[in-house]
């Protein structure tokens, strides 16, 4: 019912970067070879996201906002998704409960797609619709049911900024996508897909074409790939630090300790590199013991994690000295 829909909401959408991080990571599970993020407001008024993925069938559109409806562990991989990215199969339909939301899809054999509309987790219309092959959802008025919520979010250049953190980390994780961000009508980012070395330049800017520096280790179970930014470079914020564990974004200051260590001597001690690391490992060398709609992950031997990150570091940046 509405008040449960409502309650259950509130874990998966604390706001509106949480909207656009479950619509992203949806149109990227769709096998997007685009996807563009549309906002107004700082998402207060108006998230959209338009992907050209596989799209939904009539009966799948209408189920997508079901809860736990589309609940399913496929791999080992997902058992890992379900411990640091939120509960599965629970997001349209949180979101459906807290603002009024446009669904238009199509798969690429049907000849019309779909639209529903839904608000405050009531289906208000549903029909077929002509459009292209993908899925474009719209989030309209978030939490205008749930005034509480909507007086607690923050100002628009604090709501903006956690909702370009999500668009980064997702954009950087998949750089085979073409990943676009409309901000008030005015394009922000325009990243075409190509090499993850491109998506940083196209995220971060043009300075970052010289000076980032390979990094890469593999161990028995473990591998860690991707950049890390040249000492002299380093900055007074830390806003521009990355690590992925299977591809996903994880928040570790554990890790960033082994890196701002590894710099150790190359950069001053209120200096920050830069970084883009993604670690690949089995997911049960994860520690389960932690909330599910955290960030944060615990390794089971963090410090063995902790020491081959050091090391990779520190190779990559004693390499470039050379
Ligand atoms: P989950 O992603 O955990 O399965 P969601 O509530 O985020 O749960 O989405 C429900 C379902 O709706 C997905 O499993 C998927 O089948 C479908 N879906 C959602 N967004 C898209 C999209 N952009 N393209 C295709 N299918 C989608
Ligand atoms: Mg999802």
């Amino acid at each position: 019912d509405a008040i449960a829909n409502q309650i259950a909401a509130g874990e998966v959408v604390q706001r509106p970067a949480s909207v656009v991080k479950e619509l992203l990571e949806n149109s990227v599970d769709a096998g997007s070879t685009k996807i563009q993020l549309i906002v107004s407001d700082a998402g207060k008024n108006l998230i959209q996201v338009i992907d050209d993925g596989k799209g939904m069938s009539e009966t799948d559109a209408r189920m997508s906002f079901e809860r736990h409806a589309t609940s399913k562990i496929r791999k080992s991989e997902d058992l890992f998704n379900i411990l640091t990215m939120g509960f599965r199969g629970e997001a349209l339909a949180s979101i459906a409960a807290v603002a009024r939301v446009e669904l238009k899809t199509k798969t690429t054999d049907a000849e019309l797609g779909s639209s529903i509309i839904i608000e405050a987790s009531e289906v208000k219309s549903q029909g077929p619709d002509s459009m292209n092959q993908g899925t474009t959802l719209s989030v309209k008025n978030l939490f205008y049911n749930v005034p509480a919520r909507r007086n607690f979010l923050k100002s628009n250049s604090v709501e903006m900024r956690h909702i370009i953190d999500e668009f980064q980390r997702i954009s950087l994780a998949n750089p085979q996508i073409g990943f676009s961000l409309i901000q008030n009508d005015k394009e922000v980012y325009n990243a075409p897909a190509g090499k993850l070395s491109q998506r940083i330049v196209h995220l971060f800017g043009k300075n970052y074409q010289t000076q980032l520096i390979t990094c890469q280790e593999e161990t028995e179970w473990f591998k860690v790939t991707g950049y890390i930014g040249k000492p002299e470079h380093a900055k007074k914020t830390r806003g521009e630090q990355f690590f992925f564990v299977n591809n996903r974004f994880i928040k570790s200051s554990y890790l960033n300790h082994a890196v701002q260590g590894a710099y150790e001597g190359l950069i001053k001690d209120d200096q920050h590199p830069f970084y883009t690391l993604f670690i690949e490992m089995d997911p049960a060398r994860i520690d389960i013991n932690v909330h599910p709609t955290k960030t944060e992950i615990k390794f089971e031997d963090e410090r063995s994690v902790y020491g081959i990150i050091k090391s990779a570091v520190k190779q990559a940046l004693g390499a470039h000295n050379v």
